[in-house]
């Protein structure tokens, strides 16, 4: 049977960052991937934006990676010539009503250390975006985009240099703690394998949940079981409507149908949010919602073709009438399973603040496991 030091479950933006920076130290690290490539989930199906941490409250571990993941990946960017821009995001109050809610996402970023936010009147951004009608804007200078798969390639390269190992077409399907260590069981490239390893970091995303169930862990009691909430993108032909980004304020499961630039000018429309049963990646809404959602705070879109371009799917601890949920990433230790470390409901932010989750997961196994 083959032995690993640490068996990272999953190979999505976070495993993938989590082998980076586990690998400094450490050798023996395996990553294992049930697809044939890494980051073809959730990581490869999202907006692309590095966020400024204004969604969460205070001392949620979504606010602080977050803030901590964009200053980390825009240094990375810089270091290592990765595409990236930060161009800025404005979050907008269509009716005098929603001022309200900016102030509280003000406040908000402020608490969770966003500095360089800023009010604009309705005059101010009709100069930034003249396609952009609303009553009162909040100014994000902090919020970029990236291409995830860019950064995905620069966390393998890290991960491969410090002689980490990718097995790509490697399932898991069973996890058992014998005696302090965990084997592993699944199919690789068709064949039936076990490896046994002293710590088992699970990254699967939308499986995340499974794996937990897989070794022992009552995912309902412990609020572990996911929920998947689809959202779904358009993109808008011919010229950029704007330059930055352009949220609404948030209601409901997502942050709201916005505008976001990518990386080569053209603007993408979403995502939405809607609970689903199955893993799809075919976009099921209609044209005329997102229209509808848009023209409210930018009547162009009216005159503009838009088509359909792609869905992703959240990992979503939080179910339809659930409050905020933050990300579980936790070593399971006084659960009887020392040397295990749950990493469950990695939605958005987690892009954004995969090289923050990183370092913190290096910072419990450095602390609590290989003492
Ligand atoms: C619509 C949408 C928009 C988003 N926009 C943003 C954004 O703009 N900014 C931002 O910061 N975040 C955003 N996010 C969130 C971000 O994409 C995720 O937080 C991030 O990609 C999660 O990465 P991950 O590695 O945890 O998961 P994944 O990318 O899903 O990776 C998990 C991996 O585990 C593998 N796996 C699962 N089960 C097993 C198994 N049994 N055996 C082996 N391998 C397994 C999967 O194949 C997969 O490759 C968005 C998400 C969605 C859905």
């Amino acid at each position: 049977m083959e032995s690993a030091k640490i068996a990272i479950i999953g190979a999505g933006v976070v495993g993938l960052a989590v082998a980076a920076k586990l690998s400094e130290k450490n050798e023996s690290v395996y990553v294992l991937e049930k697809n044939q490539k890494f980051g073809q989930e959730t990581s490869s199906h999202n907006s692309g934006v590095l966020h400024s941490g204004i969604h969460y409250p205070k001392n949620s571990l979504k606010a602080k990676l977050c803030v901590k993941g964009n200053i980390m990946t825009c240094d990375t960017c810089e270091k290592y010539r990765i595409p990236y821009k930060r161009l800025g995001k404005l979050t907008v109050a269509i009716e005098e009503e929603e001022i309200d809610e900016l102030e509280k996402l003000m406040q908000q970023g402020q608490d969770n250390g966003t500095e360089d936010l800023k009010f604009l009147e309705k005059e101010e951004v009709k100069k930034l975006e003249p396609n952009v009608e609303v009553e009162k804007a909040l100014l994000s200078p902090s919020t970029g985009i990236v291409e995830p798969d860019e950064l995905m390639n620069h966390f393998y390269a890290q991960a491969r240099k410090n002689n980490a190992v990718l097995a790509t077409e490697t399932e898991v399907t069973g996890l058992r703690n014998v005696n302090g260590r965990y084997d592993i069981d699944g199919t690789s490239v068709g064949e039936k394998f076990t490896i046994t390893a002293k710590t088992v970091v699970n990254c699967a995303g939308l499986g995340s949940d499974r794996i937990a169930a897989m070794v022992g862990l009552d995912v309902d009691k412990l609020g572990y079981r996911l929920h998947h909430c689809k959202g779904d993108y358009f993109r808008v032909a011919g010229k950029p409507p704007v330059k930055m980004l352009v949220y609404p304020v948030p209601k409901g499961a997502g942050l709201g149908i916005h505008l976001t630039p990518d990386l080569g000018g053209s603007v993408r429309l979403g995502p939405n949010a809607y609970y689903v049963n199955r893993v799809s990646y075919e976009v099921e809404s209609s044209e005329k919602e997102f229209r509808e959602d848009v023209e409210r705070f930018m009547p162009l879109i009216r005159e503009r073709q838009i088509q359909v371009d792609s869905a992703g799917i959240r990992p979503k601890l939080q179910g339809p009438k659930d409050p905020f949920r933050d990300f579980v990433i936790r070593h399971e230790a006084d659960r009887g399973l020392f040397g295990f470390i749950d990493l469950i409901g990695i939605e958005s932010p987690g892009l954004t603040a995969a090289p923050a989750i990183g370092e913190f997961v290096s910072e419990i196994y450095e602390n609590e496991i290989n003492r």
